[in-house]
Formats: C-alpha cells, structure tokens, sequence
C-alpha cells in the first residue's frame, strides 16, 4: 500500500507587528535599522509598536514615548514608509498600557489624534506594580501567585472590553519570570477569551517570552489550542528591543500555531 503524503505547508508569515526603537528608552536602535533588519529577513510586512505615552510616570525609567516624541515618531514612520514602499509594507501601531479611567484619553489622544493601523493592548502593571520590570521581581513574594494570576487576567479582561484595541498583547505576560499558579486559572482564560472572540480582536504570538526567563512563548501551548478552538485569529510579534531581535523565533511561533490547529495569522487592522 503506498503511503498517502500530503503536501504540508506551513501557514505563512505575515510580519513582524510588535518592535519598540530608541524612541522607548529601553529599546535601542533607529526605526530604519528595523526596518533595514525586518527585509533583510525576508519579512513582508512590520508594524512598529512605540510605547504610547502613560498617563503618569509609573516607573522611574523612560518607558514609552513622550507626549512631545509622538509626532517625531509618526514622522519619521511616515518616511520610512514612502522610502521603503518598494520593499516592504510598513504599519504604524502603538502599544497601549491599558489603564483603568483613561480609556477616554486613549480615543481622543490616541486613535482620533493619530489614527494608527492598530493598538496592542497590554498590562505591564498591577496596582502600582510593574510586575514585568526586572527590578521590582522581589515583589512576586508579596503575593499569593494565583491571586496575582486572576487580578492580572481581569484587568486584561477589562482591556479587552473598553473596545478600543485590535491585539491582545503578551496574553501571559505574568508568568515571565516562572512564578507559576498553584491554583486552576483556566477558568479566568476562557472567560477572558470568549471576549476576545465577542470584541473580534486578535491575540498576539509574542516570541520574546523564548528569552525570558519562562522560557516559552506568550501564550502557552495550551492557551493557543484554546485560542484556535475559538477560531479566533493570530498575529506575531517579535517584541523587539533591539534591530537584530526582529523576527525573533517565528518559526517555533509558526510550529505552535500550527500543533494547537490554527493557521490564520494574520496583519493587524483597525476593526
Ligand atoms: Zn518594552
Ligand atoms: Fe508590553
Ligand atoms: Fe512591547
Ligand atoms: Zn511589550
């Protein structure tokens, strides 16, 4: 009997929508290194995603983007974008700390003002804590790490039910530094996925987690399979603070889409 072989592609990569540059303190190199780094690795498209201005200064580091840098940042994309339209398609997103009580802010200030391709939203911070800071990594003790789990997913549910964003952002960022929940938190996951499929938004295959600590993707294998069995849509992001991280593991990124059953990864939008 001869051995039935089908033909398996992998599904394609649409590009890389998550990369910080100098304008965010903490990442370094020139938008145009970026992009130079993002077609001399074959990518079809890249979304820049700065930090978008915080409300309050959070942290005693320079996180994101002043109010004053965002029209050199949208500038110098625009640009970039006409200088490099021949070679590679250039989106301009930003990445949005979602904060309780500033979803007006973010319309107006934001989307109205700038009109982005798309808006990550992610949570960086609980309470006062920015849990996904290095230095502030002792406070993980203060906390019972499955409560911490739940307070982190509800704000991230809360994110994803002020409508205003296209991508959910490091959906597990939490678990960056290993502390793992005693406690079953998957509960606190479908629930938070059922409103990311309900808002239509689309969850980000975030590769840095692979050098962090965790050592593994945002999100886990097992939250992608039930993101795939919601049919709801993909995108990658490298999350980049550096030029030569571009595309950092997409293939790994690529191979767990397609073990939890999903192929469509796809370019952000708008909704
Ligand atoms: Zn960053
Ligand atoms: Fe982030
Ligand atoms: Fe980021
Ligand atoms: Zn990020």
């Amino acid at each position: 009997m001869a051995a039935v072989r089908e033909e398996v592609s992998m599904p394609s990569i649409p590009g890389d929508f998550h990369v910080h540059t100098k304008w965010c303190g903490h990442a370094v190199g020139e938008m145009e290194e970026y992009v130079l780094s993002a077609v001399e690795a074959g990518l079809p498209a890249l979304g820049f995603s700065a930090h978008f201005p915080m409300p309050v200064h959070q942290q005693p580091y320079k996180v994101c983007l002043e109010e004053a840098e965002v029209p050199l940042f949208v500038e110098e994309f625009r640009r970039l974008k006409a200088a490099y339209a021949d070679k590679i398609q250039l989106l301009m997103g930003f990445e949005v700390d979602f904060v309780d009580g500033e979803e007006e802010r973010v319309r107006t200030d934001c989307i109205e003002r700038w009109r982005p391709d798309y808006l990550i939203g992610s949570v960086h911070i609980v309470g006062d804590w920015p849990f996904d800071h290095p230095d502030f990594v002792d406070r993980y003790e203060r906390w019972n790490v499955t409560e911490l789990y739940l307070t982190y997913f509800c704000k991230l549910r809360r994110m994803v039910r002020s409508g205003l964003f296209d991508v959910v952002g490091h959906l597990d960022l939490v678990k960056k530094f290993g502390h793992r929940p005693e406690g079953d938190v998957g509960e606190a996951v479908s629930e938070l996925l059922d409103e990311v499929k309900a808002q239509g938004m689309l969850v980000e295959m975030n590769t840095a987690g692979f050098d962090k600590p965790v050592g593994e993707m945002y999100p886990s294998d097992e939250t992608l399979c039930e993101v795939a069995r919601r049919g709801i849509p993909l995108t990658l992001g490298s999350d980049a603070h550096a030029p030569q991280q571009v595309g950092r593991y997409f293939d790994r990124a690529v191979e767990a889409a397609e073990r939890a059953g999903s192929r469509d990864i796809r370019l952000p939008r708008r909704r």
